[in-house]
């Protein structure tokens, strides 16, 4: 039928129960073959992330082509989003390709890429001597190593070592306590964003947000570059965290990016902060990502531990839409397992909470400024939702938006937004309880709705008998914005 996805589409949840939290993976050495990554799919991958941190051009186009090529067979709506490394600083290349760092020692931090000296090591830092001051700390290797700094001289700056250990070529360096004079892009970003929009990434998330300006920056380059991909601003500074409600005005999600803010910040306080920056994304209605180490034990091993299975099962609750596996996914051992997992444990949290919350909710109140009329038409979806117990929520959209104002409200049933464009489906795939269907005879209006019960039936999403709730803005091809809640009983 002119409506109908592909049978295939969304077969996962012929045999397993609806997920509604999505799940990203990082792909990379193990995880860059076609086999594995259609096994990822298959285990419940939503969203595929390139992490510009790492590999070449060739390398992340062979994997957009890839993801492409496992959208179209299996019929789903997979993302693409590209993670542009941003102002990362770096140690350089080392003599010997690694260095122990004594406690109690003092080297030379200093601009530079190759070490010549073994008292000095190089850092990919040009403004270090202006931006550090004395008793400031520097952390290496994911804070595993601490510097502090005793003396800035001409070149360089003196730093002790407070906590030794192993040091490798090319590990991170993070300056928790100074203010760094960093451009919110590299010439590295900039081209690799170039590269991203050129191969229609779905979203790209930008490293090291320190202020909004960083997020009107990007926007202006993607926009002369005539392209409108959405902005994910990864929250990992702590300039970040004190102007919250500002970028996730301005960005298209949020992520948390515990890796680097326990760096940060004390990382005792990243569970806090992980609340906090979920709180300022759902006020605004953008979607938001728990990123790192979620289960970080299974890179090496097949079994996760207690803690992140608690970590997993928390970020559910804590209401985020997304949860990340980065090094789990891209260079362990058990990356479908993984999936897997982690998909299990979110079935069974949201089985939980929907039984010991039986109405949707929304965290905040919804009444803000932008009350319009894709809010109200959302809520009366998910008022009659609940009220007739409709089986899904079928939004006809065309840009998204008023599936993404419906997830928000965290209705109790799946959220199935069709739209002509492949993009808004593919995007939708970060928001909460949205499966985006992209269907060319989107404008065939009168046979798309009478087709629907026998699309969503060929889906094994509903059964005769079910209700559905159904949103659209007629008349279609005036390209109304959505104005109508309808009821369908499907025969
Ligand atoms: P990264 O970002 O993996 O690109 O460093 C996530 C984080 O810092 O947690
Ligand atoms: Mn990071």
């Amino acid at each position: 039928m002119s409506g109908a996805p592909a049978a295939q589409d969304l077969e996962e949840n012929q045999t397993k129960s609806m997920r509604y939290t999505k799940i990203i993976g990082t792909l990379g050495p193990s995880s860059s073959d076609y086999e594995t990554q259609k096994k990822l799919v298959e285990a419940g991958l939503n969203i595929a992330r390139l992490n510009f941190s790492h590999g070449d051009h060739d390398m992340h186009l062979r994997n957009i082509e890839s993801i492409r090529r496992i959208a179209k067979e299996t019929g789903k709506s997979i993302a693409i989003l590209q993670d542009l490394q941003g102002p990362k600083i770096r140690v350089g290349k080392l003599l010997g390709d690694q260095m122990t760092l004594t406690s109690g020692e003092v080297y030379e931090l200093r601009f530079g890429t190759e070490q010549t000296d073994k008292n000095i090591i190089p850092i990919d830092y040009r403004g270090l001597i202006h931006d550090v001051s004395e008793g400031q700390r520097v952390m290496m290797d994911d804070g595993l190593l601490i510097l502090q700094v005793q003396k800035v001289k001409s070149a360089g700056v003196d730093v002790k070592v407070l906590e030794g250990g192993l040091l490798k070529n090319r590990k991170g360096v993070n300056f928790p306590d100074s203010k760094l004079s960093l451009p919110a892009m590299t010439d590295k970003d900039s081209k690799d964003l170039l590269f991203g929009i050129a191969n229609n990434v779905d979203y790209v998330a930008l490293s090291f947000v320190q202020d909004p300006s960083d997020i009107r920056q990007i926007k202006a380059m993607i926009k002369a570059l005539g392209s409108d991909v959405p902005v994910v601003a990864k929250i990992e500074k702590l300039p970040a965290i004190d102007k919250i409600d500002e970028i996730a005005e301005l960005a298209d999600g949020l992520m948390v990016a515990r890796g680097d803010l326990g760096v940060e910040a004390n990382v005792e306080r990243v569970p806090i902060l992980q609340r906090k920056i979920i709180d300022a994304a759902v006020k605004k209605g953008k979607p938001v990502i728990i990123a790192t180490q979620m289960l970080e034990s299974m890179i090496t091993n097949s079994r996760a531990s207690l803690a992140e299975i608690a970590d997993v099962a928390n970020g559910v609750l804590d209401g985020a839409d997304c949860l990340m596996l980065s090094g789990e996914v891209a260079s362990g051992k058990y990356p479908i397992k993984c999936v897997e997992r982690m998909a299990s444990i979110i079935e069974k949290v949201e089985a939980w909470t929907f039984k010991h919350n039986p109405r949707y909710s929304y965290l905040e109140n919804p009444k803000t400024q932008d009350w319009e009329v894709n809010e109200s038409v959302a809520i009366s979806a998910c008022e009659a939702a609940h009220a007739i117990d409709a089986k899904a929520i079928v939004c006809l959209t065309l840009t998204g938006s008023v599936a993404k104002s419906i997830s928000k409200w965290r209705p109790q049933c799946p959220i199935f937004a069709i739209s002509p464009r492949r993009d808004v489906a593919n995007r939708l795939s970060l928001v909460w309880g949205v499966y985006g269907i992209p269907n060319p005879s989107f404008y065939n209006t009168d046979s798309l709705v009478q087709d629907l019960p026998q699309a969503l039936k060929d889906l094994k999403v509903v059964d005769s008998d079910d209700v559905v709730v159904i949103t659209a803005g007629i008349p279609i091809n005036q390209m109304k914005p959505t104005n109508m809640v309808k009821i369908n009983r499907i025969p």
